[in-house]
């Protein structure tokens, strides 16, 4: 069995090795080797005590991350390299800790400290792959197993329930049977993990391709008391349509919470203290698709060139075509959906609207080719600059007030509502135009 070492690990390996100690790359780099994924991160464990480690490697390269639990970074070609010293862990008392960590001289003693068998390899180049627990045939039988008796590991840590259904989740593995078991009886122990850890976690699991399977109900029912059994049932199809990934987490918080509303989604990733960012992006998302929101709207997508004097189905009604000038203007009528998703697009930005178009798609299928038109549609609109914001007028607060109107709130309003109008092709984006608009706004 030969893996290829990231270079920076082999040569910390060889000068462990060289120094006399053992030392392997462990964890989820040799699992995702063996797997042929790339590794983000490789870990390394040694029998070298940690004050070895700084010793060998000289303070300047090393940060000391955890040294009571044996663990320094070393740095190293630009890259950070977590190197913890062969420990067993003592009892838990807490669920989560283990009082107390004890170094040992066996890299077998310690692989025997992690979760599941896929995790639990090691592997440098003179002896292979150290893997006493049959993490390599579990991973080509695609199966997520407790290392050791399951009851005893979730007991000790109760986190491991959360992390056995994230790593299942993300390779699409099936679950050993006494190990899912034991997860879901001791689900209700998970009320001793922080609100932080149980976050991470769960957005790990969402991030995955087809998270739906792996949303134990048991889980659940603690991490997220707030949703009922059937709109989770409901979520799960709607979670597995959505686009995966760290990067997509705000559409599937909102596939799986949508149905909470707005406000209580809002309270619930408070709770889980997801980032601000991650709960206004979520809330957008939950507020824009309730009742028909956006999702209708977008199926009038591609009835190119029809009156734009049709009520949307989000049921705001477009006013029929008309100019301010009493001219006929020489650009082109708006479609309805152009209206709406350039609305969008000022209120929000492109790559909102495009995870509103992917989460509609998801919610709707028989919409989907729609929702990617409107989201092709939207992509288009911002590439050829066309004005969505009042920032893109052709006339700025300036302009207004040199052509008299006075400064203040009013002037806001003014460009706002010259935006819309413009937007909705009352008058093109020109100066004169918009000058004129605004005399007439004020004027009435
Ligand atoms: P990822 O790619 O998500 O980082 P990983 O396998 O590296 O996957 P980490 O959470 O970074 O996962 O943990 C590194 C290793 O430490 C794991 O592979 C596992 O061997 C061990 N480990 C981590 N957390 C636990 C835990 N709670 N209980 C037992 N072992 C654990
Ligand atoms: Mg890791």
């Amino acid at each position: 069995m030969k893996l290829t070492l990231d270079p920076g690990a082999a040569a910390l390996l060889d000068t462990l090795h060289a120094a006399g100690y053992a030392a392997y790359a462990v964890g989820g780099c040799v699992r995702d080797s063996l797997l042929g994924r790339t590794a983000h991160d490789w870990d390394l464990c040694t029998s070298a005590l940690p004050q070895q480690v700084m010793e060998l490697f000289g303070t300047e390269q090393c940060i000391p991350t955890g040294l009571q639990h044996g663990t320094v970074t070393i740095k190293y070609g630009g890259q950070l390299y977590e190197t913890t010293t062969f420990r067993t862990e003592g009892s838990y008392t807490d669920g989560r800790h283990p009082d107390a960590v004890q170094f040992v001289p066996d890299v077998r003693e310690d692989l025997a400290r992690r979760d599941f068998t896929i995790n639990a390899m090691a592997y440098n180049a003179a002896e292979g792959l150290v893997d006493p627990f049959g993490g390599q045939k579990d991973l080509q039988n695609g199966l997520l197993r407790a290392v050791g008796e399951p009851q005893q590991r979730f007991t000790e840590d109760a986190l491991r329930i959360l992390r056995l259904y994230r790593f299942a989740a993300r390779f699409g593995f099936a679950l050993d049977a006494a190990t899912a078991r034991a997860a879901r009886q001791l689900a209700p122990h998970l009320d001793c993990i922080s609100a932080e850890r149980i976050q991470e976690e769960l957005a790990k699991l969402l991030a995955a391709p087809q998270p739906g399977a792996y949303l134990e109900p048991a889980v659940l029912a603690v991490v997220l008391p707030e949703l009922t059994p059937a709109a989770l049932e409901a979520a799960k199809p709607v979670l597995d349509a959505c686009p995966a990934g760290e990067e997509n987490l705000p559409v599937r918080w909102a596939a799986l919470l949508g149905a909470l509303g707005e406000a209580d989604t809002r309270r619930v990733l408070k709770r889980l203290r997801c980032s601000n960012a991650c709960i206004e992006e979520t809330a957008v998302l939950v507020r824009e698709t309730a009742g028909e929101g956006v999702c209708g709207s977008f199926l009038l997508g591609h009835e190119s060139g029809h009156s734009i004097a049709r009520p949307t189905a989000c049921g705001s009604r477009v006013p029929p075509q008309r100019t301010v000038l009493g001219e006929t203007p020489a650009h082109a009528p708006e479609r309805a959906s152009d209206i709406h998703l350039r609305q969008l697009l000022g209120r929000y930005g492109l790559r909102t609207v495009e995870r509103l178009c992917a989460l509609c798609a998801a919610l709707h299928p028989q919409n989907a080719p729609d929702c990617a038109l409107a989201a092709q549609r939207a992509r288009q609109l911002e590439a050829d600059g066309v004005c969505c914001r009042v920032s893109q007028l052709a006339v700025n607060g300036r302009d207004l007030m040199a052509a008299g109107i006075p400064a203040g709130p009013a002037l806001r309003r003014v460009l706002e509502t010259l935006l819309d109008g413009v937007i909705r092709a009352e008058y093109p984006n020109e100066k004169p135009a918009l000058l004129a608009a605004a005399q007439k706004m004020i004027a009435s």
